[in-house]
C-alpha cells in the first residue's frame, strides 16, 4: 500500500511526463520536465503543487521545463552531478551509488553512462519502481550519444539486477517501433510476440504502453537478452561476449526501418 499517486502522460510528441504525488505531505515530484506548460496543466487539473523535479539527463526534451517550473513553484531540482552545468536550476547534485530520502522514501541513484555521460536513473525500492530516463525503454534502449557501447551495455545490464516486479518508467513512448526491431532479431520469442500484440492493441486504443516491469523486459527486450541463442544466431555472433552482442544490436537498431 502506498500514499503515492502516479500520473503519467505524453507530452511534446513522444516524451513521457510523470508526476508522483504524496497524499500525506502534499509534495509532488516530476520525473524530468519535458514541457513546463503541459506539466503545469496536469498539476492544475489535480490541484497539485510541484515541490521537486528529478532530472535524469541534460537533453532539452528532459530539462526544457526546469526553469519555468522552478519560477512558478519554487521546486527543488535534483539531477546528475556529472552534468550539473547543463541541468538548468539544479539545486541538489547526485551520483550513482548514493541514496537520498524523498518524503520518507529511499531513492537510490544509478549511474547510467552511455546515452549521455552523466545520465542517472532513480530507483525507489519501497514503491518497487524505477525511473530509467533514456537508458532503458520498453523493448529497447536509448541511443549511445556520449558514452561507449561498453558503458551503455553495463548501464542497461544493471536493470536486470532489480526485482522482476519493479515497474519500469522510461523517457519515451517508443515501444511499438522497438517491438518491430525486437521481432526482427528474435522472432521465435513467445513472450515478445505476446507483448508486441499487446502494444499494437494499446496503440490502437490510444493508450500508453508503459510502465512495463523489469520481469517483462527480461523476457522480451533484446538489449537485456544478449545471451539468447536465437538473437546470437540472427546476428551471427554465437561465440561473442554479451557486450559485443549488445553493441551489434544497438548498431542495427540505429539503421533499422
Ligand atoms: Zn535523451
Amino acid at each position: 500500500m502506498s500514499d503515492l499517486a502516479f500520473h503519467q502522460f505524453i507530452c511534446r510528441s513522444d516524451n513521457y511526463g510523470l508526476l508522483l504525488h504524496d497524499h500525506k505531505s502534499g509534495a509532488t515530484v516530476a520525473i524530468d520536465a519535458p514541457d513546463a506548460a503541459e506539466i503545469e496543466a496536469q498539476l492544475e487539473a489535480r490541484g497539485w503543487q510541484l515541490s521537486h523535479i528529478f532530472t535524469t539527463h541534460h537533453h532539452g526534451d528532459h530539462v526544457d521545463g526546469n526553469l519555468a517550473l522552478k519560477d512558478r513553484y519554487g521546486c527543488s531540482i535534483v539531477g546528475p552531478r556529472k552534468e550539473a552545468q547543463r541541468v538548468p536550476g539544479i539545486g541538489t547534485e547526485v551520483s550513482g551509488g548514493q541514496s537520498f530520502l524523498w518524503q520518507g522514501r529511499e531513492v537510490h541513484v544509478m549511474d547510467c553512462p552511455g546515452h549521455t555521460l552523466g545520465h542517472v536513473a532513480y530507483y525507489m525500492p519501497s514503491e518497487e519502481v524505477v525511473f530509467a530516463g533514456d537508458t532503458l525503454f520498453s523493448l529497447g534502449c536509448g541511443r549511445v550519444f556520449e558514452g561507449t557501447m561498453e558503458q551503455m551495455y553495463h548501464s542497461v545490464a544493471q536493470f536486470a539486477e532489480l526485482p522482476p516486479a519493479t515497474q519500469l518508467y522510461c523517457g519515451h513512448e517508443y515501444t511499438q517501433s522497438n517491438a518491430r526491431f525486437a521481432l526482427a532479431v528474435e522472432p521465435g520469442n513467445a513472450a515478445l510476440r505476446q507483448r508486441a500484440a499487446e502494444v499494437d492493441w494499446l496503440h490502437a486504443e490510444g493508450r500508453m504502453t508503459c510502465p512495463s516491469t523489469i520481469g517483462a523486459e527480461l523476457a522480451a527486450n533484446p538489449f537485456l537478452r544478449t545471451g539468447s541463442a536465437e538473437i546470437r544466431r540472427t546476428l551471427g555472433l554465437e561465440g561473442a561476449s554479451d557486450a559485443a552482442v549488445f553493441a551489434e544490436l544497438r548498431e542495427r537498431k540505429n539503421s533499422f526501418r
